[in-house]
Parts: structure tokens; sequence; C-alpha cells
């Protein structure tokens, strides 16, 4: 943050209050829906005639980010991300957060202020207030829980289960970085813990590392829909892999899919890291998750709207539940079953 930095720069000498006050200094309101945000009991909304949205994340030090190789500022900004993402995902508009965080001693007031840098860098780019949280300690490291709330009328709200057979379904951005940007940091790290005097060789990956420390939630694509006059018949954000997602939306609106190889379209450096590391992209896209794009099927009668945008592929399209959901490789030549492996990146495995 701009403002000085603390003299002690320990967390037990500004203490909870202290604290509060020092990352909320900056949460200004700039939505009409929030009446009050930070200071009272309670944050007050008014969304007269609209229907309002709610989801939740929760993010682990240890499980879910690894503080060796992701800065706090990023991390702040990345909590927000994937909570908008989430509204996007219902074609509603992200109007407020709130932010929670646990605490061990080993952060300092610096520390929690790059955290904060990141959220309210995020409030700015994505227009929400901050309107609250809690603050508490932990006795190992940090975890931190954003909810987000958006608005929408009821006619625009887009959910899981509305797909039918026929539909296309169609993909924003590309597939697979998120994954493969995780993949070099944890690569560099080791080599690092290794042999210390060893520099991370990072250049050359800027787009693969970005995808994974700082995504971006599609906000843009409410208003894509809007001027295309387009209604998705279902959509979902992509947070764990495009297959797993897939499963959902067949799952939650009784249909099945073909999902064609060749359709996928990747980035040069996905392909370049998933060649160094021997994987072939399409497992990056369908099991690697966190790309953070949305997933949604429209009627074919719409194709006309899609198919030369720059912001959408059609990927594949839905069938009748019977014929399940399928993967059909390059050339036509295999149709195998999807399976949500559900690969969690940041567990680990
Ligand atoms: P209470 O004891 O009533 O829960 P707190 O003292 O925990 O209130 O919080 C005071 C105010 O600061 C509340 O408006 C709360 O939402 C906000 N707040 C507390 N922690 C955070 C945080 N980590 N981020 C943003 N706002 C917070
Ligand atoms: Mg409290």
């Amino acid at each position: 943050m701009a403002e000085e930095r603390s003299k002690s720069n320990e967390l037990a000498e500004i203490g909870e209050f202290g604290l509060i006050k020092r990352i909320t200094a900056r949460a200004t309101i700039k939505n009409e829906s929030t009446l009050k945000g930070v200071g009272d009991d309670c944050a007050v909304l008014s969304y007269p005639g609209k229907k309002v949205v709610v989801t939740t994340d929760l993010l682990t030090e240890g499980v879910h980010f690894n503080l060796i190789y992701v800065p706090l500022k990023h991390l702040g900004y990345k909590a927000v991300s994937v909570n908008i993402s989430d509204i996007c995902a219902m074609n509603a508009l992200p109007r407020q957060i709130t932010v929670s965080i646990a605490l061990s001693s080993k952060f300092t007031v610096d520390a929690i202020d790059d955290l904060y840098a990141g959220i309210h860098l995020a409030c700015e780019h994505y227009g929400v207030d901050l309107i609250g949280g809690d603050t508490t300690s932990s006795l190992t490291g940090l975890t931190i829980s954003v909810t987000a709330i958006g608005e929408a009328d009821a006619s625009e709200l887009v959910y899981r289960s509305g797909a039918k057979p026929t539909d296309l379904l169609c993909v924003t951005g590309d597939l697979g970085g998120a994954y493969l940007g995780l993949q070099l940091l944890e690569r560099e790290n080791e080599l690092f813990r290794l042999n210390p005097t060893v520099q991370p060789q990072l250049t050359g990956y800027d787009y693969i590392l970005a995808r994974q420390l700082k995504p971006e939630a599609r906000v843009d694509m409410r208003d894509i829909f809007s001027t295309l006059d387009l209604k998705p018949t279902s959509m979902i954000d992509i947070s764990d892999g495009l297959s797993s997602e897939i499963l959902h939306l067949c799952e939650d609106s009784g249909v099945g899919c073909r999902l064609y190889e060749e359709r996928l379209i990747f980035d040069p450096q996905v392909k370049k890291m998933a060649e160094e590391i021997h994987i072939n992209p399409l497992v990056a896209a369908l099991n690697g998750g966190e790309d953070y794009e949305l997933l949604f099927t429209i009627p074919i009668t719409e194709h006309e709207k899609v198919r030369n945008h720059p912001d959408i592929t059609v990927i594949g399209h839905m069938t009748r539940k019977e014929e399940g959901s399928m993967l059909v490789t390059s050339g036509g030549l295999q149709e195998i079953p999807l399976t949500a492996q559900g690969w969690n990146p940041l567990k680990g495995n």
C-alpha cells in the first residue's frame, strides 16, 4: 500500500482492530446497491426488483497455494477473481465482496498490506465494493475466504441445467495455461530447492505464468452476450478442468455431448511447456483446471452469432443422454468417454 509502512511490522503490535482499520481504509463504495459497507455489525445492500447471486470460496495455504512462489499481492487478486468468475458463470454482474482471513504470527503487517493491495486492485478492476469480512488468528498458515455478491434480472440468469440435445458447446479464450504455469513454477521451485544458486528460468513464459498467478474472470462476456443478443442455455466457469465442467453441464441438463479435440485451440506457450514436460496440451485443458474461462451452450440456430467471434470457440455439441459424453479425437478416429479427473493442481499431486 502507498501509505507509510508500519513502524514495528508486527501484527501483535497493531492488534486486530488496528489491522482491520488498516486493510479496510481503502474500501471505498462504488455501487448504489451498497447502502453500508465496512464498519457496522452487518453490511447493508439494496437490490430492488433484482435477483441476487452469492458465492464463496475458501483457500488454504499449503493446499490451494504455495507462498514460496505465489506473491501475496497476486494471491489477493486471485482470491477475488475466482469468486467473480462464479458470478460471471451465472451471467450476473458482480457488486460486492467480503474477505475473511486467518493469520499466523509469521505474517508481518507489510505482508498483509501486500495481500490487500491485490484485493483492492481486484475490487477496482471488477468494480466491486469490499463490504466486510472477518479477521482471526491461525496456528499454521494463511486461510482466505472470499464471498462475492452479484445481481441480475431473473430473465438474465443462466444455470447449469438448461442445455438441450443439439445445442452447441462453446468456450471462451484458451485452456491449459494455468496448469502449465503451475508446472513451470513447481519445476523451477524444485530446481531452486536442490540448488539455491540456480536462478529460476521463467522468461518466455509470461502468458502461462499470468494465467496461473493472476487469472482474470470473464466479466466481459455478459456484455458480449448482450451485444450478440445471445443467451446461453447453460453455463459454468472452468475452475477444475474442461472434462469435469462439461460433465457437470451434461449431468445437470440431462444430456450427453461430443467434444472435438481438433476444435480446441492452444497458446504457443501452452504447447511449448506441454512439450517440455512430455504431455499432450489436451490433457492440460481437460484435467488441468484454474483457467477461469466460461463454458456454455447455445441453440444451434445461433451458430452464426459465434462462428467468427474472437472470444468464443465452438468445441462440440450436446446430444441425447443415451449417447454418452465423449471426446472425439482428431480426425474423428476415436470416441473416448470423458472422465472427471477433478485433478486439483493445488493439492500437489
Ligand atoms: P464484529 O465483531 O461485529 O464481527 P469486526 O470487529 O470483526 O466486527 O469487524 C469490524 C468491521 O470490519 C466489520 O464491518 C467487518 O465486516 C470488517 N472486517 C473485519 N475483518 C475484515 C477483513 N479481513 N476484510 C474486510 N473487512 C473486514
Ligand atoms: Mg468479527
